[in-house]
């Protein structure tokens, strides 16, 4: 596993691949381990190496994650394989806003795919988020862009960063959840449903 998850991050750093943060993602492992997450959706899974550590938590942790890039889909296939995580695993080929999903519910939901559509992916898939489950966001800080948007130069990346500060807006206002933000890795979204039932 070890060797696996070194041989994913060299390969991640060549190819140019997005992944998760070492800190960010140790911060996740803790949160499943303390709160006993067992079912977890995950927006974006690139080559599967935050799905792999995620799902590695406990025997019986369970991941679905879904990816729209066939390349990168390929390679997280290969490597949920070599970890022999077959039966812990289901990864999904599509794009997340055209997946269809039905009588699931996750008690976390890991949203790490395109910055700009976060506000699609929460309202679409927290339907299917236990009644106290938590939503997680990566990248909240984005290189330590977020807060500045008006000072970047760049058109596309002001743009994209500006999406970020409105989604962060967006989960401080949700009155159906208690939203925490934490400067860890690049910047994490805590997201709690409220149970109204309690
Ligand atoms: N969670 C991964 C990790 O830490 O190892 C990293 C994911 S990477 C930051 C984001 C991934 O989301 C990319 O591989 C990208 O192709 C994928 N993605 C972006 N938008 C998507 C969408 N609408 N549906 C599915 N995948 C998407």
């Amino acid at each position: 596993m070890k060797e696996l998850i070194l041989d994913m991050e060299s390969y991640a750093s060549e190819h140019n691949v997005p992944i998760i943060e070492k800190d960010s993602i140790t911060f996740i492992m803790k949160y499943i381990k303390a709160h006993n997450i067992k079912n977890i959706l995950e927006i974006g899974s690139a080559i599967g190496y935050s799905t792999i550590l995620m799902a590695g938590v406990a025997p019986d942790v369970k991941v679905t994650t879904i990816e729209r890039d066939e390349a990168r889909y390929m390679e997280c296939l290969k490597n949920v394989k070599r970890c022999g995580f077959e039966n812990k695993i289901t990864v999904v080929f599509q794009d997340a806003l055209d997946v269809n999903l039905s009588n699931v519910t996750y008690d976390m939901i890991f949203i790490d795919a395109a910055k700009a559509q976060n506000i699609k992916f929460f309202e679409k898939f927290k339907y299917f988020l236990t009644s106290d489950g938590t939503i997680i966001s990566d990248n909240m800080k984005f290189h330590g862009y977020v807060g500045k948007s008006s000072e970047i130069e760049s058109k596309s990346l002001r743009s994209l960063v500006a999406k970020i500060e409105e989604y962060i807006e967006f989960l401080k206002n949700n009155k159906e959840y208690d939203t925490n933000l934490y400067d860890i890795g690049d910047g994490l979204a805590v997201s709690v449903r409220k149970n109204e039932s309690k």
